[in-house]
């Protein structure tokens, strides 16, 4: 990133290069400021600012203020916003992606081709489909009693939503989840994490120029606290990240019985059949651990393979991961798997494997930290393991493949739900009806037969965690609904009785006869 950007305090300052590997991310730079590093090299980018709760609840006030008027803008008013954004998205791809890799490690392809790519689409659907998710519903009968009646359900925007974000997608999952509420006519605030304020920052900054009216979309930048105390200041949560925190995030909401929707983190199985193409499972295994090093809530996790092929799978996805080259990110796109955003994860990758040698598994290729500077580990193979292993039960978010061998269909799919998680599971078979019905009997929230993590881009289909993985969902109807208060109308006809039948005074006949009505409409049991 060349130039500066809002809220960011001084760039590139004399605070050393070759920050200590396993060095907390952020680290204190005084009172207000915190720095942010390049895991690909260690070196501190800048200092950004760190808001405390009056600050938040400033930002928040100035949002409610503004709501109004982007509100009244209308669906099509803001789908011009969004097309113009969506442009400037494309238009600055590059800029996006050197901030982007600045402050995450990643490589450039996974900036690129994942998350500008997935931004522009979603401009897109909720520039077009907005305001048909949220159209007003017209709803028939429900009762005699309102017969004749106008009933309308109408959903209507909360005010203010805070967006609470990761690290490990700082567009996808921080700003892709302003944009429904956005679209419904809510201000946000984004407090994006700390390790990776940056990219958030921009987008600020674009949505601004874009047209978006003043402090529509702002931005709040600091620590745990200043999610916190976002929690405590907006109508309704959007939060991306672990699971611990988004128990205590439901729980601080829960004080001022504000609404959240939670996206929390995965352990996703692949079932691998004895009737897979296992030419196609192998690369996929390989590209949807390894991509993004590992760090995404929908990483494959974890391989069962049926008995009969687990020798060959294992051969072809080891070969796979050797040829994986690692190193700093360039432009040049030369490199597969960039480095470890938060260094403290490190710990736990390594964790994760250590535990699983000690327990007897096998590591025929990676399984330590790759060269420096910045944090990198090395694409690992695991074999051999099983469910007494940290690695197959807990979330390791790191560039690991660890695949075990299963006796048949059944024993995958019961080893696939014993996990606290139920983000996303796929299933390979070339009988895809076979792979369908092995699916349904995954327990979590989004299940693919003969691919993982690709439905994410289908805004259309929700996406959201069962179990620990979360509660509610992004994309799709809910996606955008959930950033609305639900609203029923029901209007009485013009003509109507001076008195009602069910009115004062009681009497015994009315309602003996409103009773044989009920009994009459409602008392035939089923047509045998
Ligand atoms: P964290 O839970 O550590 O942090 C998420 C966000 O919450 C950060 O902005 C963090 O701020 C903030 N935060 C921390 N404490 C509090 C608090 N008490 N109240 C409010 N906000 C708080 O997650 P990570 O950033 O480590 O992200 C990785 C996790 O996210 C993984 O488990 C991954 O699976 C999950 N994830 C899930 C996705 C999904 O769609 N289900 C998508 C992407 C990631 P700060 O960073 O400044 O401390």
């Amino acid at each position: 990133m060349t130039e500066s950007t809002p809220g960011t305090v001084e760039r590139n300052e004399a605070q050393g290069n070759g920050v200590a590997a396993s060095a907390p991310a952020s680290s204190s730079a005084g009172g207000d400021k915190f720095a942010v590093h390049n895991p690909a090299t260690g070196e501190v980018v800048t200092h950004v600012k760190r808001m405390d709760a009056s600050e938040v609840a400033a930002a928040v006030e100035r949002g409610r203020a503004a709501q109004p008027g982007w509100e009244a803008l209308g669906f099509e008013g803001r789908a011009k916003v969004f097309k113009r954004a969506q442009k400037w998205l494309l238009d600055n791809a590059d800029r996006i992606v050197e901030t982007s890799v600045e402050e995450t490690g990643k490589t450039y392809n996974d900036v690129l081709g994942v998350e500008i790519s997935y931004m522009a689409i979603a401009f897109e659907h909720w520039a077009k489909h907005a305001e048909g998710y949220l159209a007003e519903e017209r709803v028939k009968g429900g009762s005699p009693f309102v017969l004749g009646r106008k009933l309308i359900v109408r959903y209507a925007p909360v005010g203010v939503v805070g967006v609470i974000g990761p690290w490990n997608y700082p567009l996808a999952n921080s700003f892709g989840d302003a944009l429904p509420a956005l679209a419904a006519g809510n201000a946000v605030v984004l407090k994006p994490s700390e390790v990776t304020p940056l990219t958030s920052l921009l987008m600020e900054e674009a949505m601004r120029e874009c047209g978006t009216p003043e402090n529509v979309f702002q931005v709040v930048t600091g620590e745990g606290e200043t999610g916190a105390a976002l929690v405590d200041e907006v109508d309704f949560v959007m939060f991306t990240g672990s699971t611990a925190t988004g128990k205590k995030v439901m729980a601080r909401a829960a004080e001022t019985l504000t609404p959240v929707s939670l996206e929390l983190g995965g352990k996703d199985p692949m079932i691998v059949l004895r009737d897979a193409d296992l030419e196609r499972a192998a690369n996929a295994a390989v590209y949807y651990s390894m991509q993004n090093a590992g760090q995404t809530c929908i990483s494959v996790e974890r391989v069962y393979v049926e008995d009969p092929v687990y020798d060959e799978f294992v051969g072809k996805v080891t070969e796979k991961v050797s040829a994986l080259r690692q190193g700093q990110p360039s432009p040049k796109m030369d490199v597969d798997v960039g480095a470890i955003i938060f260094p403290p994860q490190m710990d736990t990758i390594s964790a994760h494997v250590e535990d699983a040698r000690a327990k007897g598994a096998k590591v025929p290729v990676g399984g330590k930290r790759g060269a420096g500077p910045g944090d990198y580990w090395e694409p690992t193979v695991m074999t051999d393991v099983d469910h007494t292993m940290d690695c197959m039960r807990d979330e390791t978010f790191g560039p690991t493949l660890p695949v075990m061998r299963v006796r048949d269909e059944e024993q995958a799919i019961e080893l696939a739900n014993d996990s606290p998680y139920g983000l996303m599971a796929s299933v390979w078979s070339k009988d895809t009806r076979r792979g369908e019905r092995v699916a349904r009997r995954i327990e979590a929230g989004s299940t693919l037969v003969n691919d993982h993590q690709i439905s994410y881009g289908a805004v259309g289909l929700p996406m959201g965690g069962w179990k620990t993985s979360g509660l509610g969902s992004r994309h799709g109807a809910d996606g955008i609904r959930k950033y609305t208060r639900k609203q029923a109308i029901a209007v009485a006809p013009r003509l109507t009785p001076k008195r009602d039948v069910h009115f004062f005074p009681y009497s015994a006949r009315t309602t003996k006869i409103m009773g044989r009505l009920v009994k009459l409409i409602y008392g035939r049991g089923p047509k045998e």
